[in-house]
């Protein structure tokens, strides 16, 4: 049984990515069901751990270099 993936930024990281993800969905749902019958690329992400886990990261890496670069806000 897999687990549920979890993201490990904040909670306003969160509801940007929930944002971006509903943006960017293109699932396709049965219209007798309302099931979701076809997993968009968008959604297809959040279930993979790993990849929550480096975008995480690099929101955090790019924001460190920002700050490095351009000092902090
Ligand atoms: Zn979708």
């Amino acid at each position: 049984m897999r687990s549920q993936p979890v993201w490990h930024g904040t909670r306003e990281e969160a509801v940007q990515l929930t944002k971006a993800i509903a943006a960017n969905c293109c699932c396709e749902f049965d219209p007798t069901t309302g099931a979701r019958a076809i997993t968009c690329s968008a959604h297809s992400m959040i279930e993979d751990q790993r990849l929550l886990d480096g975008l995480a990261f690099v929101r955090y890496m790019a924001k460190r270099l920002v700050e490095q670069e351009f000092g902090p806000e």
